[in-house]
């Protein structure tokens, strides 16, 4: 793959590649694709690694959760490593594991709500599914495929005002009861339809030469199926759902990519931020901090060179949106393509400290590129991310940033169309750059 240098190159493969990316398995799974074709070497957590500076290796775990690494030719210890952090998961619908539901003649999907979804934005909506379907295969081995329906085969339909007159004034959605998408009318026997059957015809015609046993389990979830697209009267926004936070993993994939290889960078995409991190490929569990270990195994030289990097944790920020100013502080309201955001917090809900803020601030100085910053009002309370999780965890200094956006966890999002890049343009000069980021001078 080549690397996109221009603003166009990069959002045409943004959009593309949230586009293909309904779940946090295709998301991996396309980045993974990606540097393997840009020579990036596969590493098993199952085998023994002997990793060798001026190489490139990427991680998969769980299938949802990457890291990609440049081993730079200079020292770790001295010149530390430049990590971009971001998630690949992003809040849906997931299907429940009895999935069908018949109700007044119709078929329909039990689901769960995967995070802090905003529930309105799933009505109406056409929708599809995918995921990772488990199977027991030919020699009776459980085997894992991803699958994608591509095609709208669900929808949410809104209860129409009029059995309804109040709901533009208070509106509460019980997810139990009004969010089952709805399948196809029942048939008179309603047996004639099963969930695993679906499945396995959709893994027949995905996998034609796979022989498929029975499922076993699946992790599936609803999707939008419109695709992103630029917006606006002079297409100055990018509209998509998953914006959060495919659009930052999109950028650091495009930063390593573009690495020279003398400093060494990683990207590390994990799974499950939405619902707080707290499992084995998530960022508060320990995918990291043992990849660290088996790079560099002797304990004290491992945390010389953590002393030496930096986390740079990339998450999409709030713009102060036209309609509500009064829910942002009047002294920070970051504009959709007015540059990155600094994201601070004074109770750690963000990890940005003046030494990170300030190398970041440099970096964008250098590029002309404008910055912005965000803090909540005091009055409200304030999100968080895995910054703080990751700062954490492994004890290296980090920086909470992001892109401005309106309607963050609805099915359809809306960026700036010019921030990504110049984001990327400086995850690229931090990658790059010579001197230790985690080495500040003073105190
Ligand atoms: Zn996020």
């Amino acid at each position: 793959m080549q690397v996109s240098d221009t603003l166009e190159e990069f959002n045409e493969g943004l959009i593309r590649f949230i586009g293909e990316s309904p779940t946090p398995f295709h998301a991996s799974k396309s980045m993974a694709e990606q540097l393997a074709a840009a020579g990036f070497t596969e590493l098993k957590e199952s085998e023994s690694w002997t990793l060798v500076p001026g190489e490139r290796y990427y991680l998969l775990r769980n299938g949802s959760s990457l890291i990609a690494f440049v081993y730079g030719r200079e020292s770790l210890i001295d010149s530390g490593i430049r990590m971009l952090g971001a998630h690949t998961d992003s809040p849906c619908l997931k299907v429940k594991p009895n999935a069908r539901v018949i109700s007044a003649g119709y078929y329909q999907l039990g689901v769960e709500v995967y995070g802090g979804v905003l529930l309105s934005t799933w009505f109406d909506r056409d929708l599809s599914i995918a995921g990772r379907v488990t199977f027991r295969s030919a020699n009776g081995s459980p085997v894992s495929r991803l699958i994608d329906f591509v095609a709208p085969v669900a929808m949410v339909p809104s209860l129409a005002i009029h059995l309804d007159r109040d709901v533009n004034r208070n509106r509460s959605i019980n997810p139990q009861e009004e969010l089952r998408p709805l399948l196809m009318l029942a048939d008179d026997d309603p047996d004639k339809f099963t969930f695993p059957a679906l499945l396995l015809a959709q893994l027949q015609k995905q996998y034609p030469g796979i022989e498929v046993r029975e499922i076993l389990d699946f992790e599936l979830s609803l999707y939008d199926t419109q695709r992103p697209a630029l917006i606006g009267l002079r297409r100055e926004f990018i509209a998509s759902a998953r914006l959060d936070n495919l659009l930052s993993c999109y950028l650091g994939l495009e930063s390593i990519l573009a690495a020279k290889g003398d400093q060494s960078c990683l990207l590390v995409c994990t799974d499950h931020e939405e619902v707080g991190s707290a499992s084995a490929c998530g960022a508060r569990g320990p995918m990291l901090d043992q990849f660290l270990q088996r790079l560099i195994p002797e304990t004290s030289d491992r945390l010389r060179a953590l002393d030496a990097s930096m986390m740079i944790s990339a998450d999409n920020a709030h713009g102060i949106h036209p309609n509500y100013r009064q829910k942002h502080d009047a002294e920070h309201g970051p504009l959709l393509n007015g540059g990155p955001v600094i994201k601070v917090n004074a109770n750690q809900r963000y990890a940005t400290t003046s030494e990170t803020s300030g190398l970041f601030r440099l970096l964008c100085d250098d590029l002309g590129v404008p910055v912005q910053s965000f803090v909540s009002r005091t009055d409200m309370e304030c999100g968080s991310t895995i910054g703080p999780i990751t700062a954490a965890e492994v004890g290296v200094k980090t920086l909470d940033i992001g892109v401005p956006t309106f309607a963050m966890h609805s099915t359809r999002e809306l960026a700036g169309s010019q921030d990504a890049y110049a984001l990327m343009r400086v995850i690229r000069a931090y990658f790059a750059r010579p001197r230790a980021p985690g080495r500040f001078d003073g105190q």
